[in-house]
């Protein structure tokens, strides 16, 4: 718009009747959701984040979060407003340092209305201030903020972010992060990536953390309480940053037994997946009374619970599988949840066969026999198990199933090529259970819709016809697997 001078009068002039009047007449609101189909009113339209700046100042006694959100953003259409997600109270909303005008809605939209239209295409930075008490926050019947005796956490999936931080909340929408956040001394702030410095003032610690890389909002995690942080170098110079709140009794021991031992695991995953996608790693244990863990990216959130049996190498390799499938390269609607569940089982299966507790095959075989035809299992659909069901064990068993039931298809070579291409084909970015199938097709030659319609996506199980004919055994008491039960512990209490 700059060059108007260069025009001839009549030109600029057309120009400036096409532009002017178009912007305002042709704006229009932001959809309110991404659209999504299991969460319609998850995320949002009309905008694209490319980078949150959150900084933040957290009081473990009252619970009570204060924060600046700066939110840089790219408008994907003419925007007379648009919604960010969020549960917090706001005080005051900026758009390219303007005052906004601002309105909570519905059950955790903030809509915001900028002074004037934003053009397509054009940056905008949104500044947000705000505060609250996440615990006592309560969107959709719950809040997702764990309270602990020395602190909080945000660790959920999929709604995390509305207790803390003001976002577009869908894994179609990954941006970096600098999550700076300031606590009483003597208590620690922990969240993704590397720990870029820390500064203590008046009473008050500051931990800066940074994501460099692509980032989902469910996957950004933070931890405040009394922690004892454990600091490594890998061998190949990635940073380990693990964090164990003091108080977990008994489970203190089997947590670090198990959470130490992530940088071998990576390096193992990374042998069968690819090269590990981030600039850091680790894994965190507060004393919650939970007993779910989360793929936090770098970083996954452990309950004690889930080390009351003791170690548990398993969980760990499932969740650092989760960088991959799932962190990495993110699902494009919840309905497709198998391209992170069905793999970050498998790699437990995987890893079970490594350590001689079971190989893959026998357990596909122990999973198809050891659910009755009868059995509620059979009735979800790995593939669009539905809201209701995302987390249900058959995404996880049946959803590793479907994958020992194409590398029987396919043979090995074809099977372990496609894991290393899906997550270099697709790092950082988006894909469906569609675009796994055709990639599958691609790389091994072979029409594989059928395949994938017996094992993803048909509500009963499979005849034993289709069983042989994946090489899985039909019989009907095969061995357990050592690692079977394990195994499922790992994954038996997911979600809310
Ligand atoms: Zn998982």
């Amino acid at each position: 718009m700059r060059h108007h001078r260069l025009l001839a009068p009549g030109a600029a002039a057309a120009c400036l009747l096409l532009a002017i009047p178009a912007s305002a007449a042709d704006a229009t609101p932001g959809a309110p959701g991404i659209g999504d189909s299991y969460y319609p009113s998850y995320g949002n339209g009309g905008y694209d984040v490319s980078h949150y700046d959150l900084r933040l100042k957290y009081q473990p006694k009252t619970d009570r979060l204060e924060g600046t959100a700066t939110i840089l953003a790219d408008a994907r259409q003419e925007l007379s407003r648009f919604n960010l997600d969020f549960a917090l109270d706001v005080s005051e909303v900026l758009v390219d340092g303007k005052k906004a005008a601002f309105e909570a809605t519905g059950d955790h939209e903030l809509e915001i209305t900028p002074a004037a239209p934003l053009a397509s295409g054009r940056p905008f930075t949104v500044v947000v201030r705000y505060s609250g008490t996440p615990s006592k926050v309560v969107a959709s019947g719950f809040t997702s903020w764990l309270r602990t005796p020395d602190g909080g956490i945000a660790a959920n999936e999929p709604e995390s972010a509305w207790w803390w931080f003001p976002s577009d909340d869908h894994p179609l929408d990954k941006a970096t992060y600098d999550v700076s956040v300031a606590v009483p001394d003597g208590t620690q702030a922990i969240s993704n990536g590397t720990l870029q410095s820390t500064s203590s003032q008046l009473g008050w610690t500051r931990y800066n953390w940074r994501s460099s890389k692509p980032q989902a909002t469910y996957l950004t995690t933070l931890a405040v309480g009394k922690f004892d942080i454990t600091t490594d170098t890998t061998a190949n110079g990635l940073p380990v940053i693990n964090a164990y709140s003091k108080d977990l009794g008994d489970n203190a021991g089997a947590a670090r037994a198990s959470v130490e031992r992530s940088a071998e695991i990576v390096d193992w995953e990374s042998t069968i997946f690819g090269p590990y996608p981030f600039d850091a790693l680790g894994g965190y244990v507060p004393n919650v009374p939970t007993g779910y863990a989360l793929e936090t990216q770098t970083r996954p959130f452990y309950s004690p619970k889930g080390f009351a049996k003791g170690a548990n190498t398993s969980l760990i390799v499932h969740e650092l599988a989760h960088q991959w499938f799932g962190d990495s390269v993110s699902l494009k609607d919840w309905r497709d949840i198998w391209i992170n569940e069905g793999f970050a089982s498998y790699a437990q299966w995987l890893w079970s066969e490594k350590e001689g507790e079971g190989t893959a095959q026998e357990l596909a075989d122990y999973t198809y026999a050891s659910y009755p035809a009868d059995d509620p299992f059979w009735k979800v659909e790995p593939g669009d198990p539905g809201a209701e069901n995302q987390f249900h064990d058959a995404v996880y068993d049946r959803g590793a199933l479907a994958l020992q039931a194409l590398r029987n298809h396919i043979g090995d070579k074809d099977f372990f090529a496609i894991l290393k291409g899906w997550t270099a084909e697709h790092r950082y970015g988006n894909a469906s259970v569609e675009d796994f199938v055709t990639y599958a097709e691609k790389v091994s030659g072979k029409p594989l819709a059928a395949l994938f319609d017996t094992w993803l996506f048909t509500p009963s199980k499979p005849a034993a016809a289709q069983a042989r004919a994946a090489e899985v055994s039909p019989a009907e008491a095969p061995v357990r697997p050592k690692s079977w039960q394990r195994i499922q512990d790992t994954h038996s209490a997911h979600g809310r």
